[in-house]
């Protein structure tokens, strides 16, 4: 679990600032809710062999005996606090969260025990159209921070009655290779094969690359779902590989799946997955309603937006100084003023007294682009100085009340 400082901190700000403005532009809405439910809210719908329900939860009892877990992933909280509030009357919903989830892992670059997801779910819409959109939504983030090693990989994984039956021809296929098959596995063999495709175990690759394929297996109407998705990615250029074993970690996906990863991030290269989950309204016990959506991993994403830009050192556009005893009683005014009159502007006030040679270093320091000096001789003429601290321009002195015009024609 990582601590976020300053100047790390304002990447973030500027990130999710934009995220959320793109969002907005697609007419998704927030949704909050806690970063703890009982703990069936989650074991119920991702799975119970999932990685994360049998090894990942941060799960303990609270004061009353109850189990409880802190949030490994929205998306069962999201359908969870949707169902509660009844929005689905009458309406279908396309919402948006971004926060922090929990998971035991084990650290490395790009895996953390708290992480942090922008998750995106639309639920009463059965697609293809949204699937579309929300894949475009995804294209249009990267655009919007000029990333282009993403690449987009997709599977269909067809209904429940079709993944029933390919479960029985996969099941069949790995039963030879029972000998090579690590613990986990054989568990899953037993309860859920086709997790067995997700395994990250290396000595597995060459079983599941021989695997039959779930596209084979698909009906007509998953098939149909997933052309009409790709022609509508054809239509806005958005590039995709079709990948067969793409399971998805969660156990509730069905029809579309997706991933956008790069190579530029090492071993963790999965920024963003989702999926459609037309089973899990009506298993945590709502009506059956189609539904997908994605995560997005702010930690991968931002380490790859971070890369190709250096971090603002900077915390203030304009920086107040003075040695006056008189001092702070004006300037803290004035500085309310400007930033009435400059919104936007960083506006520092020099507080802690000393000397005016270390408040200028301080001021140097803080990045700022104009001092405002605020001396004796100032404040007994209703003046201020404005020293330009990044240029050879000379400073000038004007009225306190003119102060916001002359510095809108500077900074
Ligand atoms: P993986 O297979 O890498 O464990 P996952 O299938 O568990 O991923 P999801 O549950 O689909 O991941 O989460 C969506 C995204 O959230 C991931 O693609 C990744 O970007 C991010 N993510 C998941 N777990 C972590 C973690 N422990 N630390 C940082 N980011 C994570
Ligand atoms: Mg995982």
């Amino acid at each position: 679990m990582k601590d976020l400082v300053p100047p790390q901190s304002a990447d973030w700000l500027a990130v999710e600032t934009t995220l959320k403005n793109i969002l907005a532009s697609y007419g998704f809405e927030e949704i909050r809710f806690p970063i703890m439910e009982f703990t069936q809210v989650f074991s119920r719908s991702i799975g119970d062999v999932t990685d994360i329900v049998q090894k990942e939860m941060y799960t303990f009892d609270d004061r009353n005996g109850d189990s409880i877990t802190l949030r490994p992933e929205g998306t069962a909280s999201c359908v969870r606090a949707v169902l509660e509030h009844n929005l689905l009357h009458q309406r279908a919903q396309k919402l948006w969260y971004m926060g922090p989830m929990f998971r035991h892992e084990r650290p490395q670059k790009g895996r953390y025990r708290q992480f942090h997801q922008l998750g995106v779910e639309c639920l009463g819409l059965a697609g293809p159209d949204i699937d579309a959109e929300l894949i475009f939504l995804t294209a249009k983030i990267w655009r919007a921070f000029n990333l282009n090693s993403l690449r987009l990989e997709l599977n269909s994984l067809g209904t429940s009655d079709e993944r029933a039956q390919y479960r029985n021809v996969l099941s069949s296929y790995l039963e030879d290779f029972r000998g090579e098959l690590d613990d986990d596995s054989l568990i899953r063999l037993e309860k859920n094969p086709l997790r067995i495709l997700d395994s990250k175990n290396p000595d597995l690759k060459n079983v599941i690359a021989g695997a039959p394929s779930l596209l084979e297996n698909l009906g007509e109407e998953s098939k149909d779902h997933f052309h009409k998705l790709q022609a509508l990615l054809d239509s806005a250029g958005i590039a995709y590989v079709i990948n067969p074993r793409l399971v998805r970690g969660l156990d509730y996906y069905s029809k579309t799946v997706f991933e956008w990863i790069t190579d530029e991030l090492g071993a963790q290269g999965t920024v963003c997955a989702g999926g459609r989950y037309d089973g899990l309204v009506e298993m945590l016990g709502g009506k059956a309603t189609p539904a997908i959506g994605f995560a997005m991993g702010l930690e991968r994403f931002i380490e790859l937006v971070a890369s190709g830009a250096d971090s603002d050192q900077s915390n203030a556009d304009i920086y107040l100084l003075g040695a006056d005893e008189r001092f702070s009683g004006v300037a803290l005014n004035l500085a309310d003023t400007l930033r009435d009159g400059l919104p936007g502007k960083r506006i520092q006030v020099h507080c802690g007294g000393g000397s005016m040679k270390s408040q200028f270093k301080k001021a140097d320091r803080s990045g700022a682009k104009v001092a405002l000096i605020l001396g004796g001789q100032e404040i007994e003429s209703g003046e201020v100085t404005i020293k330009p601290l990044r240029s050879d321009e000379k400073q000038i002195s004007v009225k306190q009340s003119e102060c916001v015009g002359a510095l809108s024609a500077l900074t």
